[in-house]
C-alpha cells in the first residue's frame, strides 16, 4: 500500500549546509570546500587546504548563485514539485478528466469524490473510466485542509527542526500563514538556529503573503467598482497603497483604471446617470407614504410638497448613494435625463386649472324632432337652465375632493404639483388629456323618458373636459 509522501524532500536546505561543495565562479574558477556561513551578501567557505574565503554573490556564476541560494534557503523558491497523493483519475463522458479522493458515501451507482472545491457526485454510468492514480494533493484538498492532515499525521511540532519541516511543507502547499507561524516559532525556540535561513525564508514568505493579500485586495477593488461600491473601492485603494507600497500590483491599478482619480471619475459618471432615476423614485416613495397619513389636509400636503419634499428627497438619495447632500444637489443639477416624465392632476385638475369651463349646449333636442334641418325648437328659459344645474352634482371643495381621493390619485396629483411648484424639476411642457368620463365635452347628457336630453356638468372634470398633464425633467 502506498504511503503519502509527506516528508519527501523537505529538509534539503538544512542538510546541504555542512556538505562539501563545489562552487563555480563567474570566470570559470571553482572553489572546493565547505560552506561555513552565508547571508544576503555572500558566502564564507573553508577550502580543503584550510583557507577561509569570503565570496560575494556577484562573483559566483549566476545560475550557480541561484542554485546555492535556493539550497541554502536564502531565497524562497516557488516550488513546482507538486505533492502527490493516491487518488482517482476520472474521465467524464465529455472527455474531461477530474481527479480527487473517493469519499465514503460512494455507491455502486454513484461516485463521490473529494475535490478542493467541494465534494462532487458523478453517476457511474456517465463515466468513461475511473482509475487509481497519484494525483496532485491540491486538486483534492484546500491548502488549509492539507496542512491539517499533515499536523494530524505528524503531531504538533515541538523541535526547531519539526517546525522548520512544517514550515516547508506548509509553504509548498500554499498555506503561507501557517508556514509563517512555524518560521516564527523556529526563531522563538532557538534564535541561533540558522538565523540567516530563517530570516531569508521569512522575508520570502512574507513577500508571497503580501502579494497574495495585495492581489485579493485588488480583486476586491475591481468587484466593488463593478457593483457601484465606489466609496468602498476608494478606501481599499488607500489601504492597498499604504500596506503594499512596493507591490507590483499598484501598476496594475493604473493599467485597469482603478486608481483613486479614475474611480472618482467613474463614480461621478455613474451617479450622473443614476441620479435622475434615484431622485424621482425617492420623490415617489416619499409622496406615497405622505398621502397615506391620516387626517392630512390638502393644504398640509401642498405645504409639505413645496417646503419639505425637496430636502427630504436630497437627504434620502444621499443616504442611499453614500454621499453628502450637497453633492446630491450638485449631481441633480447636472443630471442627465433620457426623456421627459409625466404626472397628471387627473380628476383633481379643476383644483388648479384656470381654463374656462365648457358650457353645455343650451338647446334640448327631443328625439322626435329628427335632424337639425328645421322644426320648432323649444328654447329653454334661463330659469330652466338654472334648475338643471341645481339638479346636478355639487362640485366639491378642494379639501372635500382630497378627502375622497384614493392614495394613488392623491400621489399623482402631488407629483404634478411638485413638478410645477418647486425648482427641483424643469417643466418641459403642459398638455391635456381628455376627461375619460365626458370624453372631453365637459358635460354629460341623459335622455329623459319623454325623449328630451338633459345636460349636466361632468362631475369628474367639472366642465373642463380635460386633465392637466405636466411633462417634466
Ligand atoms: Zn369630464
Amino acid at each position: 500500500m502506498r504511503r503519502w509522501v509527506w516528508a519527501l524532500g523537505l529538509s534539503l536546505g538544512v542538510a546541504a549546509i555542512v556538505r562539501g561543495e563545489i562552487v563555480g565562479l563567474k570566470h570559470g574558477d571553482v572553489v572546493h570546500g565547505t560552506i561555513e556561513s552565508q547571508d544576503e551578501k555572500g558566502l564564507r567557505m573553508k577550502t580543503f587546504d584550510g583557507a577561509e574565503l569570503t565570496i560575494p554573490w556577484d562573483s559566483v556564476a549566476p545560475e550557480e548563485a541561484e542554485r546555492l541560494k535556493k539550497t541554502l534557503g536564502l531565497i524562497v523558491a516557488e516550488s513546482d514539485d507538486t505533492i502527490r497523493i493516491p487518488g482517482l483519475r476520472v474521465t467524464l463522458a465529455s472527455g474531461d478528466v477530474v481527479t480527487g479522493v473517493e469519499l465514503p458515501g460512494s455507491t455502486k451507482d454513484e461516485l463521490r469524490l473529494k475535490r478542493a472545491d467541494g465534494p462532487q457526485t458523478y453517476p457511474r454510468n456517465q463515466l468513461q473510466s475511473v482509475e487509481p492514480d497519484d494525483i496532485d494533493a491540491l486538486e483534492a484538498y484546500k491548502p488549509k485542509e492539507l496542512y491539517k492532515l499533515y499536523v494530524d499525521e505528524h503531531g504538533a511540532p515541538a523541535s526547531v527542526e519539526d517546525h522548520f519541516a512544517a514550515f516547508e511543507y506548509a509553504r509548498r502547499i500554499g498555506a503561507y500563514e501557517e508556514s509563517l507561524d512555524h518560521l516564527k516559532k523556529c526563531a522563538e525556540l532557538d534564535a541561533e538556529w540558522k538565523p540567516e535561513v530563517v530570516k531569508a525564508q521569512r522575508e520570502g514568505v512574507e513577500k508571497i503573503l503580501a502579494s497574495v493579500e495585495a492581489r485579493g485586495l485588488f480583486e476586491k477593488i475591481r468587484r466593488d467598482v463593478r457593483s457601484g461600491e465606489f466609496n468602498k473601492a476608494i478606501a481599499e485603494v488607500d489601504d492597498l497603497t499604504k500596506r503594499y507600497p512596493d507591490s507590483p500590483i499598484l501598476a496594475d491599478l493604473s493599467k485597469e483604471k482603478l486608481t483613486k482619480e479614475k474611480i472618482v471619475d467613474a463614480q461621478k459618471t455613474y451617479f450622473k446617470k443614476r441620479i435622475s432615476g434615484d431622485w424621482i423614485s425617492n420623490v415617489k416613495e416619499l409622496i406615497r407614504s405622505k398621502v397615506r397619513e391620516k387626517d392630512l389636509s390638502l393644504q398640509e400636503a401642498k405645504n409639505w410638497t413645496e417646503k419639505d419634499l425637496p430636502d427630504q428627497t436630497a437627504k434620502k438619495v444621499a443616504e442611499k448613494l453614500g454621499i453628502d447632500v450637497g453633492t446630491v444637489r450638485e449631481l441633480w443639477k447636472g443630471r442627465v435625463t433620457l426623456g421627459n416624465r409625466t404626472a397628471s392632476y387627473g380628476n383633481g385638475t379643476f383644483l388648479i386649472e384656470k381654463l374656462k369651463p365648457k358650457k353645455p349646449p343650451t338647446t334640448s333636442g327631443g328625439s322626435s324632432g329628427g335632424g337639425s334641418s328645421g322644426g320648432p325648437r323649444r328654447r329653454p328659459s334661463s330659469q330652466q337652465q338654472q334648475s338643471q344645474a341645481d339638479q346636478g352634482p355639487k362640485k366639491p371643495t378642494p379639501e372635500e375632493w382630497w378627502t375622497a381621493a384614493s392614495p394613488d390619485v392623491r400621489a399623482e396629483w402631488l407629483r404634478a404639483y411638485y413638478a410645477e411648484r418647486t425648482k427641483d424639476l424643469e417643466v418641459a411642457r403642459i398638455d391635456y388629456s381628455q376627461c375619460v368620463k365626458c370624453s372631453g365635452k365637459g358635460y354629460l347628457s341623459t335622455l329623459s323618458g319623454s325623449g328630451d336630453v338633459t345636460y349636466l356638468p361632468c362631475d369628474r372634470c367639472w366642465q373642463l373636459g380635460k386633465d392637466r398633464v405636466v411633462h417634466f425633467r
